[in-house]
């Protein structure tokens, strides 16, 4: 026989998950059973992807729950804009020192206020004690042959990135050297810790693109998988990155190229698609109010090129990047 005993796991789960999110049709079963029961798409690919945040590794100890509850959920919603996929189900893994019910509240309203935006349901998770960690699978269904792969890239393609490029890394940058932060400095501190997960975009150019990743550690080095993997080279006009004026105006005109392109955690998305698509890219940029800059183009020899305003090949300092080779 089963002796049930109400373990503060067990409350927590009833008090903060099994309600957490809005319901959607297609979750036959959620959170209290041994396994969740969702209903597939028929003629869709079922997109499937997970990521793990630890304590010290991932963010700082004491950074806020809510925004950790955030987070969390909008990297691997990343993952899934990355592939073009519409997003619906999560699950949630949930490593905890101790039960703090403040902290597990705001962690829920992260995470919720999240979700909820993008229709995804929490249909189920693990509650474990040990150090923080916390693990977010991701589930979403795209058309069969609308995903946004890696290996699509090809030759003669423009690149272009979404948003703006070094915000996060800047956010980071700060977060460990100053104390008082200005108003300016915090909303850099805002793209480090609140990611905006660029499912729209994903969604909208899926059908034009041929190849797509989501920048988590540097454009340098996620774009290089995409060429490696497509078996293609780049090369890049430094001038055409996007830079936010939040960031110029904390860095004045001093511009760093090297920090720009091996900027992470900005989670906003590198697509190739073929010249062709210019105009419907400006028209999906004006109608999400998204920038979608143009910075280079897909060439058969391997390898970043990157060239100044004058056309002046230029080098970042630090190699080491993954896959990262100049000619
Ligand atoms: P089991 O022993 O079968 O794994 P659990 O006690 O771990 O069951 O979980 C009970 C139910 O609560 C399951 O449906 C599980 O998916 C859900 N659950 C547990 N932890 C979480 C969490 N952190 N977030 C969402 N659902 C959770
Ligand atoms: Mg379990």
């Amino acid at each position: 026989m089963k002796i049930k005993k109400e373990t503060p796991e067990f409350a927590l789960i009833n008090q903060y998950f099994k309600q957490l999110t809005n319901p959607r049709q297609d979750v036959v079963l959620g959170v209290g059973d041994d396994a969740a029961l969702l209903q597939v798409q028929e003629e869709s690919l079922l997109v499937v992807s997970v990521d793990t945040m630890v304590s010290g590794v991932h963010f700082f100890e004491d950074v806020s729950a809510e925004a950790l509850g955030h987070k969390a959920l909008a990297v691997n919603l990343s993952d899934m804009a990355a592939m073009g996929a519409e997003p619906s189900w999560a699950t949630l893994a949930l490593t905890l020192p101790e039960v703090d019910e403040q902290w597990v509240a705001g962690f829920c309203r992260g995470f919720a206020e999240l979700a909820n935006r993008f229709n995804v349901s929490l249909v189920g998770g693990d509650t474990t004690r040990g150090p923080l960690s916390l693990t977010v699978q991701i589930h979403g269904m795209v058309a069969k042959d609308q995903a946004m792969r890696r290996d699509g890239a090809q030759v003669g393609d423009d690149i272009y990135v979404t948003g703006t490029l070094g915000d996060a890394a800047m956010g980071l940058r700060l977060l460990e050297s100053t104390q008082a932060l200005t108003a300016a400095q915090q909303k850099l501190v805002d793209r480090l810790e609140r990611p905006h997960p660029r499912v729209e975009a994903g969604i909208a150019l899926r059908h034009l693109a041929h190849s797509a990743i989501d920048l988590s550690d540097g454009l340098l080095a996620d774009l290089g998988h995409i060429l490696t993997q497509s078996g293609v080279g780049a090369s890049l006009q430094l001038e055409q990155l996007p830079v936010s004026a939040k960031l110029r105006a904390v860095m004045g005109d001093d511009l760093d190229w090297s920090r720009l392109v091996s900027a992470g955690d900005d989670y906003e998305l590198c697509l190739t698609l073929p010249a062709a698509g210019r105009e419907a890219v400006s028209a999906v940029a004006r109608q999400l109010s998204l920038p979608i800059s143009r910075i280079g183009s897909v060439e058969a020899e391997p390898g970043i090129r990157c060239f100044d305003k004058q056309g002046a090949a230029w080098h970042p300092p630090q190699l080491g990047f993954d896959h990262f080779r100049t000619s």
